[in-house]
Formats: structure tokens, C-alpha cells, sequence
């Protein structure tokens, strides 16, 4: 790596994929002016237009999933099933975020004298900062609902994981969004987020990556009013109660963790089980880790792929100690790539890391509860408040856990995924703002009230 270029490495076989070149400073600056001058015509584009532009720009998308797909498997290790379901993600949102132009429709506000009215206007350029965990779905649900709204757009992808997001970006000029409508800017986050961050005209920074980051992004945001959106960090619970489903609880619990080799904010990274189950949910959930199919990430049966980098497989090992409570692990392959075997622990203090940090890697923690008071104050006892499951033959419980347990986005029998219909976002550390979901435009507008007196004062 240079400060000229970065070299994109496949993290399956650690060979060098594509050299990307990093965008400078004063790059960033004139492609945030170009975005600025771009929006009188963006926002002047007729509502109807606006959305099929949207709807050509989700078609392309749809004609290179295979492509897309391709991408990050050699660029994030991705298994091919959940790259070729992201990229659809891409062509969804669009599609949904395509509706919107058409609906964005103010109130009239009963008023005497006159009429009162409400516009929804674009906020200006919008800034879109993107990990490298989930590179092309979040890159999305920034970009689609904001260019709906009539914003333009600057996107930054994580160093790590370029290659999908340029590939949307031509993907969006063959389908006939100007070019400075939406610019995708590969480089540092020192660089060219923290420009977003302090350029005057990015009105507005999505910004999708650490907690310890966001936060400095929401500080840096603050000098000038600037509007923020931030998904951050999660350290979620998967809470098993004694009269749930064992075995399909066991079964899918290391799904619920393992998906992207645990590189996702939404990881059940902490299993809490009721005491009187916890012995025969551990046998259950033995075999169901042991079973998991970790390897090459472009075939078709493989479950897991490898770590995104050496540093990040450094950091996550760096959580095993010796003495750590290794109940028992799963496999992955010797040799070229940075695998690490899906991995279960018991830690009995509360305060271990294990249980208190987001490994964002395959290491579970389980720990055993008494009673529904516990389980709901040890699924609380984070900084991070993002997603969680609650397993459970009563309804009646499933709606007071549910009610109890300060997170955005959970689910019930199940690990469900993030759908992009339904709002999405973080409780306390997790995040500010909601992605997603019906209301996500919003987000992307600025509410004008303006009076029309029919008395002439
Ligand atoms: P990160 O915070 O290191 O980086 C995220 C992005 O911010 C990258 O594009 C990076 O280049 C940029 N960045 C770094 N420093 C910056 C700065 N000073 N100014 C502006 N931009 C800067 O995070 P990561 O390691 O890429 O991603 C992993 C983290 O993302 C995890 O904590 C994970 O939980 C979180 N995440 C959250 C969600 C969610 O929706 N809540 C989704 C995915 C990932």
C-alpha cells in the first residue's frame, strides 16, 4: 500500500485481487463540489422521473448480481449465497426507495387566515460512510432512500472493500444517473470520511462502522449542526428459555452468530440459557457448531468464509487467553487465508470481555439465567443496544422480554435478518436514527412549513 493506492486482498487466499487508488483530500473536496452543483438539477427532476431512473438503476443492479456477487467473494470472503442475497439487497432497496419520490407528500395544517403547508426538501449532498462488513447492503440503504429524497451523494466504502461499491457506481451512470448525482470515493477514513465530516456542504453523514468512531464522527458533526445517522456496534443476546423449541433453538443458534464468520453488528454473540436447560441445550448446540461448513467461500455449500484480514483474525484471537472457557469449536482450513474455527465459551464473570466486547468474529458466549428477570437484565447489562432473540413457547413472554430488552431489532423463534421494509437502528450505544423501513426518506429530508394568507397580511 502506498497513499496513492491500496491493494485489495482476497482474504480467502491472501493474493492480491485489484490496486484501488485512494482518493486525496482535495479530491474529496471537488467531488463534493461537483455534488453541490449537482443538485439544483436533481432535485428539479420530476418526481415520476426521479423513481424510474431509481427502478433502471435497481434492473442494472439485478442483470450483475453474478457479477456483483463474484466481487466480494474475492474481495470481503463472503460466501457466495449470502454475496449473491446482498447484492438483490441493492436492487430491493432501490426498488422500494423507487416509490418514494412519488409519495413524498407534505400536510396541509388547518390555519386561520390562510393555508398552511408542509414541503419535504433534500437536505443537500449526503455524505454515506461504509464498513467493511456488510459493504454493499449498507452502502444502499444510505444511498437509496437519500438520492430518492433528491439529495446527491458522495459514498465512502471501508479501505478493505472497495470493489462492489465502484461497481455500483458505474452501474448507476449506465443507468442514466448523472455522474455527480452519485460518486463513490474509495480511500481513508481519515482522508475522505473526514472530509464528509467537515466540508460544509455535506449536510448530512451516514455513517455505518465502530461505536469509538461514530462517536468522533458525531462530535466532528456537531460544529456545524450537521445531520448524523450512525449504526454502530452490538453485543446481542440470543435468550433461550426452558419451554422453547430446544433443539431448533440449538440448531440455529450458530447461525445466528456465525453468518459472515460473526462480522456482523446484529451477531447473537451472547447465549443466555435457562438453567434448567443449559446442560442439554449444550449438547444440542455441539454437534449443530461442529456441523457448520467453513471454507472456500465461492462454493455453493459453504456456510462460513474466512476473517476479512490477518489484523482483524489478530484481533479476534487476541480474546482467547490460555485459560479461556473453551467449551468447544467448530473446523476451518490450515493454510493461505485468515480462517478461524467457529468457537463456543463459557466465561463465568460478568466482566470478561467475551461477554462485555463485540468480537465481530465467530466466538459465542453462553451463559445460564434463572429466571425472566435475569435473562431480561443480563441481555441490558451492555453499552450496546442492537438486536436479539428471544426463544420461547409463550407468547405472553415472548411480548414482555421483547418489551424488556432495550434493543432496536428483534426477533422471536428466530434469527431473522434484517428486512429492509422495517425499520432498522440501535438503542444506547448501537447507533442514532433509524435506516430503512417505510419512514428511512424522512431522514433525508428537512420539514419547511410555509403560510399562504388569503387575507393579504
Ligand atoms: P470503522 O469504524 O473502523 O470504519 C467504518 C468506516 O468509517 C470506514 O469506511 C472507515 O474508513 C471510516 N472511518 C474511519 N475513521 C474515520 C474518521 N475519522 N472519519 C470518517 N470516517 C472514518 O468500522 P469497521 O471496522 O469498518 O466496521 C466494523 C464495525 O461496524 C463494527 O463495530 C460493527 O458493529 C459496525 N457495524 C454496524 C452496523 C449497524 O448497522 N449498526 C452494521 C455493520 C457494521
Amino acid at each position: 500500500m502506498t497513499d496513492l493506492a491500496f491493494d485489495v486482498i482476497n482474504p480467502a487466499t491472501e493474493e492480491v485481487v485489484r490496486s484501488v487508488p485512494l482518493t486525496s483530500a482535495e479530491e474529496t473536496d471537488a467531488a463534493i463540489e461537483r455534488a453541490r452543483a449537482a443538485l439544483p438539477s436533481w432535485r428539479a427532476v420530476a418526481p415520476g422521473d426521479r423513481a424510474r431512473l431509481l427502478r433502471r438503476f435497481a434492473d442494472a443492479v439485478d442483470a450483475d448480481i453474478e457479477n456483483l456477487a463474484r466481487l466480494e467473494v474475492a474481495n470481503s470472503g463472503h460466501t457466495i449465497g449470502n454475496a449473491r442475497g446482498e447484492a438483490g439487497n441493492v436492487r430491493d432497496v432501490l426498488h422500494y426507495y423507487a416509490a418514494a419520490p412519488e409519495r413524498l407528500i407534505g400536510k396541509q395544517i388547518p390555519v386561520p387566515g390562510g393555508v398552511n403547508i408542509t414541503f419535504a426538501e433534500p437536505l443537500g449532498v449526503v455524505g454515506v460512510i461504509v464498513p467493511w462488513n456488510f459493504p454493499m447492503p449498507i452502502a444502499g440503504w444510505g444511498f437509496a432512500p437519500a438520492l430518492a429524497a433528491g439529495n446527491t451523494v458522495v459514498l465512502k466504502p471501508a479501505e478493505l472493500t472497495p470493489l462492489t461499491a465502484l461497481r455500483l457506481g458505474e452501474l448507476a451512470r449506465e443507468a442514466g444517473i448523472p455522474e455527480d448525482v452519485f460518486q463513490v470515493l474509495p480511500g481513508k477514513g481519515s482522508v475522505v470520511g473526514q472530509r464528509f465530516v467537515d466540508h460544509p456542504a455535506v449536510r448530512k453523514v451516514v455513517f455505518t462502522g465502530s461505536t469509538e468512531v461514530g462517536k468522533r464522527i458525531m462530535a466532528g458533526c456537531s460544529a456545524q449542526v450537521k445531520r448524523v445517522t450512525l449504526e454502530l456496534g452490538g453485543k446481542n443476546a440470543n435468550i433461550v428459555f426452558a419451554d422453547a423449541d430446544l433443539e431448533q433453538a440449538a440448531a440455529t443458534a450458530p447461525y445466528g452468530v456465525f453468518d459472515n464468520a460473526g462480522q456482523d453488528c446484529c451477531a447473537r454473540s451472547r447465549i443466555l440459557v435457562q438453567g434448567s436447560v443449559y446442560e442439554r441445550f449444550m449438547e444440542l448446540l455441539e454437534p449443530a457448531v461442529q456441523g457448520v461448513v467453513v471454507g472456500d467461500p465461492g462454493a455453493e455449500s459453504t456456510e462460513m468464509g474466512p476473517l476479512i484480514s490477518a489484523g482483524h483474525r489478530e484481533k479476534v484471537a487476541s480474546f482467547l487467553r490460555p485459560d479461556s472457557p473453551v467449551a468447544f469449536r467448530g473446523s476451518a482450513p490450515d493454510g493461505a487465508g485468515f480462517w478461524f474455527p467457529p468457537t463456543v465459551v463459557t466465561p463465568d464473570s460478568p466482566a470478561d470481555p467475551l461477554l462485555t466486547e463485540e468480537v465481530f468474529g465467530p466466538i459465542v458466549a453462553v451463559v445460564p439465567f434463572a429466571d425472566e428477570a435475569e435473562a431480561v437484565a443480563l441481555a441490558n447489562d451492555t453499552d450496546y443496544g442492537l438486536s436479539g432473540s428471544i426463544w420461547t413457547a409463550d407468547v405472553g413472554r415472548a411480548l414482555r422480554v421483547s418489551r424488556g430488552v432495550e434493543a432496536g431489532n428483534l426477533s422471536v423463534n428466530s434469527h431473522s435478518a434484517v428486512r429492509y421494509w422495517t425499520p432498522f437502528g440501535g438503542f444506547k450505544q448501537s447507533g442514532l436514527g433509524r435506516e430503512l423501513g417505510p419512514d428511512a426518506v424522512e431522514a433525508f429530508t428537512e420539514t419547511k412549513n410555509v403560510f399562504i394568507s388569503t387575507e393579504g397580511k
